[in-house]
């Protein structure tokens, strides 16, 4: 007897057998979707494994009630990736099909697009109506006449030429004189866009060794061909090489798929590859719609695609003879899912790459340091490109002591040294972009008078203020209110802002630059698809002098004319009360500053600072990726954090706070038997953000070598015994932050 082990889409993290009934013993397989009885209802459910027999005895199980045709299905090898990130990522089973399958082709909720195209089953039949049809049957008969036009004309012009003809066309078939055929019919989110062909450039020596190193890789142990990491610095043309080795994979036959940050996928980006393989490529990003979302699913599982560029979760995408991931800007945080499954979309990618035996490259300017100690230990090849493209110089870095800096017309903000470059470059006509990774106008608002601050009462943090806006917006929780005019405790009207953010930025550039094209680009400013796009229209038609922007402008940007970079503050990333500041930091720097000099000019880049001779700040800029990586990992290592150990951290939360402490006490307890003596517990201890919509929140760190066991044990403590209701517990493995 046949027996189907089906997980339920409960977070049970358990599988249960069922009975196959006859009917559907052919269609039942591994990663089908399937309906079942559980307790009094009905629940789906995916099948994870077809057996022979069961530990349970036959006449107590359950029958497969229903079953989900050839669609949605999970190809085996994905679901032994679920299954391989349930074990690393401590999650439930079920959650991970969440990532395997897009909601809309998982719920079934959305179907394929069908398309009819007709013909005509008998040419002297059709004339023979056509010739006696008279005054009653004109209709039909004019319908006919155009198909034996056009043999095979679709319903849609049918529809656009003729008033209603469906109902006609049904009789005409079912008559026998028409022949219907049935076509899938993809939502196309590109349609009526103009596809510009671009020729691939000649490579510079340096990108034709790492092609030729990469491709010689992936020939020599096709069965295995492992992971590249591609250190390249910014500019320096890490693209053109996953363009080259994807097309050495479609030679061969085999798919790719390309991972960008969802920040970096932009027209610009998107161009590149469907500028190369036209509609070869798939795109996979966060505003289609899910009709569309589907359509695209559907054409990669049925081949229609080779390529498929996304964000995250593109790397899911159903291909069945993968050949190549590519992870671009590897070190990227938006890599991570803030969500169960909280997996790292670069290291499921080098499982994937190992289960599929596909290549997989990842790139970057400023490596992680768990994939450039990966290359160190020899499970990653290293490929450097150490110049950039047309031997564009690197940019030159000037640090700025901020404590002995204020200028007269600048204050705090702008050093003198930073206002006057800024002039030179706008008589040059030349561009700059300034970077500050705050939004809003002030991180604080104060009463001069009382001391009162205007604070966030769910999180206990204080409110950004925003000027044009006048509104106050908290970073944690999202809340966003209407700004006080005078404080409310004592009714004063003078109000000190501190902290400035990109607002107060874009006002002070104003002020000093009259006459400059001056625009800002952050979460507040950029609300639509549109206004980003049309911002670095505007900027690169030169319009906008000078950019003001958060994070949002210090990727992947390539902008030729941008001569000037500035940093107003490196020291925000430093503070942040986490291991990997400094991290950061490098990266940081190193990412905005390799947005200038990318034309035929040199590039300068301005970094203001209160700690100069911070490590991170002097490596980046001498450009020395190697020497900060040798100075972090020997903290690392001395400290154990990561990459030298395994971050695991365990999350509780909830609105009373004994209870998430008696939660976390009762957890490590229970652990105690599993945690191993290299095991360094912190905690509980409340969160760095202690407080968030009104919930508390603790957590309980573990850092050790080897947590395999206790991590097991871990899974079977939270979904074992079923939900708590009072407190919400999960697991955050290989954590990229510990708030
Ligand atoms: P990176 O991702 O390494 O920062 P990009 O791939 O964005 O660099 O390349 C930087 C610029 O150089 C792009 O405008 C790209 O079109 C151009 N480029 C890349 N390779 C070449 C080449 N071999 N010859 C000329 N231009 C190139
Ligand atoms: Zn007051
Ligand atoms: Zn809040």
């Amino acid at each position: 007897m046949k027996i189907a082990r089906v997980m339920v889409n409960l977070s049970l993290d358990r599988v249960f057998d069922y009975l196959i009934p006859d009917r559907f013993e052919s269609a039942v397989a591994p990663g089908v979707k399937v309906e079942i009885p559980f307790g009094k209802s009905k629940r789906m459910g995916f099948v994870v494994a077809v057996t022979e027999g069961s530990s349970y005895p036959l006449d107590k199980l359950k029958s497969i009630s229903e079953i989900y045709g050839e669609h949605p299905k999970i190809s085996e090898k994905l679901l032994k990736l679920g299954e391989w990130m349930a074990d690393y990522y401590c999650c439930a089973r079920e959650q991970t099909v969440k990532a395997l399958l897009p909601a809309p082709v998982r719920t079934g909720k959305i179907k394929g697009k069908k398309l009819k195209r007709y013909y005509i089953s008998s040419p002297q039949e059709a004339q023979q109506f056509v010739f006696a049809s008279g005054k009653k049957k004109k209709k039909q008969a004019e319908i006919l006449k155009r198909i034996l036009s056009e043999p095979g004309i679709s319903e849609r012009t049918l529809s656009a030429e003729f008033k209603n003809p469906k109902q006609l066309l049904k009789k005409m078939s079912e008559s026998g004189l028409l022949r219907e055929e049935t076509f899938d019919c993809y939502r196309n989110p590109f349609e009526g866009v103009m596809l510009i062909k671009n020729a691939p450039p000649e490579l510079s020596g340096e990108q034709n060794d790492a092609v030729l190193k990469i491709i010689g890789q992936n020939e020599i142990n096709p069965d295995k061909p492992g992971t590249v990491l591609l250190h390249g610095v910014t500019g320096s043309g890490k693209t053109e090489i996953y363009l080259r080795v994807i097309e050495k994979m479609i030679e061969k036959g085999r798919d790719s798929i390309v991972l960008v940050p969802e920040i970096a996928l932009t027209p610009q980006t998107v161009e590149r590859f469907r500028g190369r393989f036209g509609d070869n490529v798939s795109v996979l990003h966060s505003a289609l719609s899910d009709g569309e979302r589907y359509d695209e699913w559907m054409k990669i599982h049925r081949g229609k695609v080779r390529i498929a560029v996304g964000a995250r979760s593109a790397l899911f995408a159903p291909f069945h003879n993968l050949g190549l991931i590519v992870v671009d800007e590897e070190h990227e945080t938006s890599y991570k899912q803030g969500e169960s499954p909280r997996y790292n979309a670069r290291d499921v990618a080098v499982m994937r790459g190992f289960f599929e035996n596909a290549l997989v490259i990842l790139g970057s300017a400023t490596p992680s340091l768990e994939s450039y100690s990966n290359v160190k230990n020899g499970k990653y090849s290293l490929c450097e490109l150490k110049n950039r493209v047309d031997n564009r110089l690197m940019p030159s870095v000037d640090i700025i002591d901020m404590r002995n800096e204020p200028s007269k017309e600048g204050g705090r903000l702008f050093s003198g040294a930073l206002v006057e470059e800024i002039r030179k470059r706008l008589d040059l006509g030349e561009q700059t972009m300034i970077f500050l990774n705050r939004k809003g106008y002030a991180t604080q608002m104060t009463c001069f008078n009382c001391g009162w601050t205007a604070e966030c009462p769910d999180c206990a943090i204080s409110y950004t203020y925003h000027k044009k806006r006048q509104s106050l917006s908290c970073h944690l929780c999202g809340a966003l209110v209407q700004a006080p005019i005078a404080c409310p405790q004592c009714g004063n009207r003078q109000i000190r802002y501190s902290g400035a953010g990109t607002e107060k930025i874009e006002g002070l550039c104003k002020s000093l630059f009259r006459g400059a094209g001056i625009a800002r680009m952050d979460a507040e400013t950029m609300s639509g698809r549109l206004s980003y796009e049309k911002v670095l229209g505007d900027f690169r038609t030169g319009r906008i002098d000078i950019l003001v922007g958060t994070q949002m402008i210090a990727k992947g940007l390539d902008f030729p004319n941008v001569t000037l970079v500035g940093i107003i503050c490196a020291d925000l990333s430093l503070r942040i009360p986490d291991f990997r500041a400094e991290e950061r930091t490098f990266q940081l720097i190193t990412q905005v500053a390799g947005r200038a000099g990318r034309g035929d000019r040199p590039g300068e880049v301005i970094v203001q600072t209160y700690s100069p001779s911070n490590v991170a700040i002097q490596f980046a800029k001498l450009h020395d990726y190697p020497s900060f990586y040798n100075y972090e990992i020997s903290l690392r290592e001395q400290f154990q954090y990561p990459p030298s150990c395994h971050l695991l951290i365990i999350h509780l939360k909830g609105k009373d706070e004994s209870a998430v402490v008696g939660a976390a006490d009762s957890i490590l307890d229970e652990l105690k038997l599993f945690i191993n003596k290299e095991t360094i517990v912190s905690g509980p201890a409340p969160s760095p953000n202690p407080k968030i919509k009104g919930m508390f929140r603790y957590m309980i760190m573990l850092r050790g070598k080897r947590l395999a066991e206790l991590k097991r044990k871990l899974r079977q403590i939270i979904y074992g015994s079923g939900k708590r209701k009072d407190v919400e517990i999960y697991t955050d493995i290989d954590a990229i932050n510990i708030m």
